[in-house]
């Protein structure tokens, strides 16, 4: 009998993959190796579980492009952009990369598609926002946070508070980002919820139920959006309680697919088939896992 995949993988495919540690929670194997059987490419995108100590000399490893990149999760994506020869605006604004691509020369390359993707969730599901001129909070001052900044600043919005548990590490968002972001203690939030014509949740909080701040969203102006970045519940307390008010949400799964497809199209050489599918699958490895 035939191997399933015999097809799928040859002595000249295109290989590709994320790393992390730990990384047997993500999607993106999913989402990548469903769009590479859709495409008929001959690739594959595989996981790779890193010990935190060797992500400098695995990737350095790389260098020569027998693999054509890596997307990068946690914890490394700070450490992605460091080990780099080159990087994109977005992954200097971030201070972090989610993706590294080898070139043929040696070279790294690294770019951030997490503000693409942000955009490309709304996009999808609350197409109804204009970011142009309008009003933004985001909670948390990490990576993703950096990346959204970066984003939404270049989709010409007109102002953003951002609200951390470390008040210092918003102020530092604020100071980098210019006159435009302005840094909230999260005891604050009622302040800036009233004007907000989105709300963004970039922090980790929600990854655990029992995390997550209490946030007065009850105080958002009505025709308000709120997004998590966080995809694992989908359905997190805050989208819960967002819905539950009455509140349009967008997911964080929407954001993941969306980031994946500049990816997907850097590694190999063409864009990923428009469509649900990957969303259809990842939903079904989440309720599998
Ligand atoms: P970082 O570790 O860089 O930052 C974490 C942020 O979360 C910090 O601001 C931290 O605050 C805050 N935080 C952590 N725990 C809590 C808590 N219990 N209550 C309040 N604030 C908290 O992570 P990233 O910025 O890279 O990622 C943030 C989240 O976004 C993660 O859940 C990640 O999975 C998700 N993400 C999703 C993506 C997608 O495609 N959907 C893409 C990228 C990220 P402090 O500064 O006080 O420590």
């Amino acid at each position: 009998m035939r191997p399933a995949n015999l097809d799928a993988v040859s002595g000249r495919s295109l290989i590709a993959g994320v790393v992390g540690a730990p990384v047997r929670q993500s999607l993106s194997p999913v989402i990548h190796n469903g769009w590479l059987a859709a495409c008929g490419i001959d690739g594959v995108y595989a996981p790779f579980a890193l010990h935190p100590d060797r992500f400098e000399s695995f990737v350095d490893g790389l260098r020569g492009g027998g693999v054509t990149g890596v997307n990068v999760t946690l914890p490394f994506k700070a450490r992605a952009l460091a080990v780099a020869d080159e990087a994109d605006d977005a992954a200097k604004a971030a201070s972090a990369a989610n993706l590294l691509l080898f070139r043929p020369d040696g070279a790294i390359e690294a770019r951030n598609t997490d503000g693409l993707g942000l955009l490309a969730a709304f996009h999808d599901q609350a197409p109804e926002v204009d970011f142009k001129d309008a009003a933004v909070v985001i909670l948390g001052a990490g990576g993703a946070a950096r990346g959204a900044l970066g984003a939404l600043l270049e989709a010409g919005v007109g102002r953003i508070w951002v609200l951390n548990r470390t008040e210092a590490r918003a102020r530092d968002l604020a100071d980098f980002f210019g006159s435009r972001v302005g840094a909230l203690p999260l005891d604050a939030a009622a302040t800036a919820f009233r004007s907000a014509h989105v709300l963004i949740n970039a922090s980790a909080a929600g990854l655990e139920s029992d995390d997550v701040p209490v946030l007065p969203l009850d105080q958002l102006a009505s025709g308000a959006v709120v997004m998590d970045m966080v995809y694992k519940p989908l359905q997190t307390p805050l989208l819960r309680q967002a819905q539950s008010l009455g509140f349009r949400t967008v997911d964080g799964l929407a954001m993941l697919i969306g980031q994946a497809r500049p990816s997907f199209e850097a590694f190999f050489g063409q864009p990923a088939p428009k469509g649900d599918e990957p969303r259809r699958w990842a939903l079904a490895s989440l309720a599998a896992s």
